[in-house]
């Protein structure tokens, strides 16, 4: 299947307002297509990554530190894959370092890498935990994200301020129980 040029993705934005009940041709929607079709690159950004490649520069002058590291509260911003709407809330991910500890911000950029495709909430959690898993091999994963969904908060059964939150806890995080309920108290906050 050949790629969708730009007026491609235009032409079928401008078909999606028809159906909704509008003019296309009208002032305020003239530009919209063209808008639509860059903020999807955007938007999508994650299709053009490789998150893993994030995770390739390693730090292994660790002083000893064999503790957790958490990263909470990363911004999520994803699109659920049955309704192409907003899935918009926080990632907190961490890990058990076995001697191998990545710059913070690259958890951040993973997160970011994997939630820019058209995802479904529990397979980008479990996606952001396996890359970790694979490439810093440390002793456990800690990935939990609580997130809304506009497909359901918006529409369908209408239930707003629901939250879903997914976990993958793998390694120690799972099976050691001081270690995950350290992690779960990190994660949650103050
Ligand atoms: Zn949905």
């Amino acid at each position: 299947m050949a790629k969708p040029t730009e007026s491609d993705a235009e032409a079928a934005v401008r078909v999606l307002i028809e159906w909704a009940g509008d003019d296309p041709d009208r002032e305020g929607l003239v530009d919209t297509p063209r808008r639509v079709a860059r903020s999807y690159r955007e938007l999508f950004r994650g299709y053009e990554e490789d998150p893993r490649s994030y995770l390739a520069r390693t730090f292994e002058e660790v002083g000893g530190y064999d503790e957790l590291v958490v990263l909470r509260d990363i911004r999520v911003v994803s699109f659920c894959e049955h309704h192409m709407l907003p899935v918009v809330g926080r990632a907190h991910v961490g890990y058990l370092p076995t001697r191998r500890v990545v710059g913070i911000s690259k958890l951040a950029r993973v997160v970011h890498g994997f939630a820019r495709r058209l995802q479904i909430q529990e397979k980008l959690t479990a996606d952001i935990a396996e890359a970790i898993t694979d490439i810093l091999e440390p002793q456990g994963v800690g990935v939990v994200i609580e997130a809304e969904h506009s497909c359901m908060t918006l529409r369908g059964v209408n239930t707003p301020g629901s939250t879903l939150i997914t976990s993958r806890l793998t390694g120690a995080l799972r099976e050691d129980q001081r270690t995950r309920e350290e992690f779960l108290r990190l994660a949650r906050g103050p």
